[in-house]
């Protein structure tokens, strides 16, 4: 039975979804400004997790995953680039996508854009205007928290104690000073829209209670983001959600919130320097293997990164991966089948104890860290009984082995590893090391002048689709 820890309630809860056999899931997506880094990367893997093992127990899930595309970030790219907000936005959506697709994720089901779905989101505020929950201010529109009795729930905070340590900027035409505006009045050269309060755009919360109802109705079942979204932006989709429904007992019934990166045990920022481009690790590690690092600690928990940690995650999922093809290979290429069951069924019972111990773990509020170690023993087992079959003369028991084989596979699926097989047998170390011996070999005839020789590395290295280019601060090389 699943268990999930519920931001809301403060305990983990058995999970019963609304609607018997199906899971509606909402998800805080990004803000398409720059490249993903390794905590947008943790959420998406995270997420992929819940929806494939939710599928493995017989759940129809229905994921919605938003692109903030219209916000002061993208704005402030745009100027600087002088170009659209537009192009950015679209820029870094399609990056964000290929990241996922090598990170081995899956499609949600709908990716709402902000600026695609300007009606609902003024339906929205218009509703909250007429019941009082909103007031127009000059072209903006703001929240009026005090009108919410619930304010606070999410995060346990009291409105009291947010006035007295309230850090927003002092704004004397709002009600009070945690009022959060629903629409902000155009600015000169700024994307804008019409609306009933005059051209503007819509603050950020807002989005996301739009979009999730559209998309998902007025109920669904798990709404999931960072934890530093708690407060204040699932705080506020909940005033703004329950407002506009009319009652409390709607709009998202599980929340879960997945905990920090660390960078050596120091937060990630961009004015510590330490954060680490999604698509800068994936130059040297494959996406398996950071899906394989990231699902190493259990959501909840902050999940410390260093180049150490993940060349440790690195290792061990290689060793997952040669288990896997001593299995095939022992599957292709070894004789007998008529041995019977006996043969493999302590290698089976193996299977069998993981498994249950793998979906125990996924069923305590998906526990990926455990999930992970229940692989290890039956890796073992397996390399053990390859070893038997081809040393000691074990006869192979074809059936029995592969029928444990595919509860490893079943296991290893839900994780969303060892799918992309050269993902999985990529050894990049490698990789790098040999393209820094031809390049300095190359480079060496350059000095020499000896261009037949540097004209052949380059064009045989163009035949297995690697490009270099020579650049004022040096070679680089990419695969094509
Ligand atoms: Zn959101």
């Amino acid at each position: 039975m699943l268990h999930i820890y519920n931001t809301l309630t403060r305990r983990k809860e058995e999970f019963q979804p609304l609607t018997e056999g199906k899971v509606s899931i909402y998800c805080c997506g990004i803000t398409p400004y720059n490249y993903a880094h390794i905590g947008n990367a943790r959420p998406a893997v995270f997420w992929d997790v819940v929806r494939r093992y939710l599928k493995a127990i017989g759940y129809k899930v229905r994921y919605v995953q938003n692109f903030t595309d219209i916000d002061d970030k993208i704005i402030q790219r745009a100027k600087e680039e002088n170009t659209t907000a537009e192009e950015i936005a679209d820029r870094y959506i399609k990056i964000y996508m290929d990241t996922l697709e090598a990170l081995n994720i899956w499609a949600a089901d709908v990716y709402p854009k902000v600026s695609e779905n300007m009606d609902a989101i003024t339906e929205m505020i218009k509703h909250l205007v007429v019941e009082g929950y909103a007031y127009p201010l000059e072209g903006d529109v703001y929240y009026s928290v005090e009108k919410f009795k619930d304010y606070g729930k999410l995060s346990g905070r009291r409105l009291e104690d947010m006035e007295a340590g309230a850090r927003v900027e002092v704004d004397d035409r709002k009600y009070n000073p945690m009022d959060f505006a629903l629409w902000k009045a155009a600015k000169p050269g700024e994307p804008s829209w019409d609306s009933p309060w005059g051209k503007g755009r819509p603050g950020w919360h807002i989005e996301c209670s739009a979009l999730s109802m559209k998309y998902l109705g007025e109920s669904f079942d798990m709404h999931g983001g960072g934890s530093d979204l708690i407060f204040p932006h699932h705080e506020n989709e909940i005033a703004q959600s329950e407002a506009y429904i009319g009652h409390s007992d709607g709009f998202a019934r599980y929340w879960l919130h997945n905990g920090f990166i660390t960078i050596k045990e120091e937060k990630m920022s961009k004015s510590l320097g330490n954060v680490f481009l999604v698509h800068e690790l994936l130059k040297r590690y494959s996406g398996e293997v950071i899906r394989y690092f990231i699902l190493g600690a259990q959501y909840r928990s902050p999940l410390d990164f260093s180049d150490e940690r993940v060349a440790e995650a690195q290792s061990a999922y290689k060793r997952l991966v040669n288990a896997k093809k001593t299995a095939e290979d022992l599957l292709e290429n070894a004789d007998g089948s008529a041995a019977g069951p006996e043969t493999a069924k302590a290698l089976l019972e193996k299977a069998k104890e993981a498994k249950k111990a793998f979906f125990e773990a996924m069923d305590d509020d998906f526990n990926t860290a455990l999930a992970i170690g229940c692989l290890f023993p039956l890796i073992k087992e397996f390399n053990t009984y390859a070893g038997d079959v081809k040393s000691r003369g074990v006869v192979f028991d074809r059936e029995g082995f592969r029928t444990a084989f595919d509860i490893f596979t079943e296991m290893t699926s839900i994780l969303g590893i060892l799918e992309k097989e050269e993902a999985g047998q990529a050894d990049d170390a490698l990789v790098e090391g040999l393209m820094g011996v031809l390049l300095s070999i190359r480079q060496d005839a350059r000095a020499e002048k000896n261009w037949t020789l540097s004209d052949k590395i380059r064009d045989e290295l163009k035949n297995i689709g690697i490009a270099i280019e020579d650049t004022p601060q040096g070679v680089n090389w990419k695969k094509l």
